[in-house]
């Protein structure tokens, strides 16, 4: 059976096509600049170069139609015919407190999601046109929705709450829900594989650390903490946006620079983090690079970032009585050997002890913890893509 993933950015759709025998990617690709000039298709069938297609994309049902074009192209696509694509998942950034499982798609679902537009008005509207571009073009192929916060469903009440009027979370649902869900469970499934042990009886906090960036605390195999909240804005420093600050700076700035609502809402989204800070980048590489050739804004955003991951991984420690396994996931926590290092730096006290051999080592499962350090710490790709396309397999049999 092959599965085709979908995720619709606003402007933007990534795909794999999955068989599921093996869960051996297919073929992916990218759309880009969907509704603006210049659109264009990357595809990449296995073991083929990379094509490139460029031509005008209206809207994301014109995108899924070239996309599901090229699937069966015979010079570069992966099946012969739409009929060996057999399911499709899609991810769907906020489910809100409707969702804490991944759901076959009907009428109804398509209206919840709707109903969590308000909580996520960038992220779900172009996910829900991409299923209902799909559901036009494949009307008879089941499809699935994943969602990024139905992982982190199971916080407890202090953990979501807010200290704020107790009726805005009865009438808004203004609660903490964490996002990258998908990705901080693949991680924590790794692990079982990886230490032979039930993920119910470790306590484990991942670190997904790439342009988005959050931390997990997982104990009893669920997500009991997550850095990220309402929004994707809460939390770690990250590329362009600025994390955990002072709620009172969102009106002093207003005042002093007369920003309005969309302005401030820009300045915190895109213009901070390790870019707002550092002036060179919202790239890790930049700026490591940067910081290497002596940029004292850089370093001190290198500085910044691991700081916040480093009090992350001490405050979760402190929630779930401690910790036994640590997780580096996503396009920094993958590749960069010097973050990892600079963010351990210190946490030998919670028995956290890195090998810089064995953390010299980038994109692919390792175990970077130094041997007999009480609490291991790995390297693992994470995989968002298979975990929906597994769910999708198993709710559409
Ligand atoms: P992601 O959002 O997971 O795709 O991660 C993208 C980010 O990972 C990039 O913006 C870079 O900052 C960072 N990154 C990727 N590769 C490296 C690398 N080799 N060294 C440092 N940072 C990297």
């Amino acid at each position: 059976m092959n599965v085709l993933v979908i995720n619709c950015g606003s402007s933007s759709l990534k795909y794999q096509l999955i068989n599921m025998n093996d869960e051996s990617v297919l073929a992916k690709g990218l759309v880009e600049r969907i509704g603006i000039a210049g659109s264009v298709l990357k595809h990449e069938k296995a073991g083929m170069e990379k094509k490139v297609f460029e031509q005008p994309l209206k809207d994301h049902k014109d995108a899924i139609n070239l996309v599901l074009k090229t699937l069966v192209d015979p010079a570069c696509g992966a099946v012969k015919s739409l009929e060996e694509i057999q399911a499709i998942g899609h991810r769907v950034v906020h489910g809100g407190e409707k969702f804490a499982n991944s759901v076959l798609i009907d009428e109804k679902v398509i209206e919840a999601m709707k109903e969590c537009i308000d909580l996520a008005p960038l992220h779900n509207p172009p996910n829900i046109i991409g299923i209902e571009a799909c559901k036009e073009l494949l009307p008879n192929v089941p499809m699935v929705a994943v969602f990024d916060t139905a992982f982190h469903q199971t916080m407890s009440e202090v953990a979501y709450i807010y200290p704020l009027p107790y009726e805005l979370y009865q009438e808004l649902g203004v609660r903490r829900y964490g996002f990258h869900g998908t990705s901080h469970k693949y991680v924590a499934e790794r692990v079982e594989a990886l230490t032979g042990k039930d993920m119910k009886d470790l306590k484990i906090i991942t670190c997904h650390l790439g342009n988005g960036a959050s931390v997990t605390a997982i104990k009893d195999g669920k997500s009991v903490d997550t850095s990220m909240g309402l929004t994707p804005l809460e939390g770690l420093v990250m590329g362009t946006r600025c994390g955990d600050i002072d709620p009172a700076i969102v009106t002093f700035l207003m005042n002093k620079k007369n920003l309005n609502v969309s302005e401030i809402d820009n300045l915190m989204n895109k213009k901070s983090g390790v870019l707002g800070i550092s002036g060179v980048s919202s790239d890790f590489r930049d700026i490591e690079g940067a910081a290497g050739e002596g940029n004292k804004r850089a370093q001190l955003a290198l500085d910044k970032f691991a700081y916040t991951v480093r009090k992350y991984i001490g405050s979760y420690a402190a929630a779930m009585g401690g910790v036994d396994v640590i997780v580096f996931t996503a396009g920094l926590g993958e590749n960069s050997a010097s973050a990892r290092k600079t963010i351990c730096e210190g946490l030998e006290f919670l028995g956290i002890s890195i090998d810089d051999n064995k953390n010299n080592t980038r994109g692919k499962e390792a175990e970077i913890s130094k041997d007999g350090s009480a609490v291991k710490a790995f390297v693992i790709p994470t995989n968002e893509e298979v975990m929906i396309a597994r769910d999708t397999l198993e709710l559409s049999k």
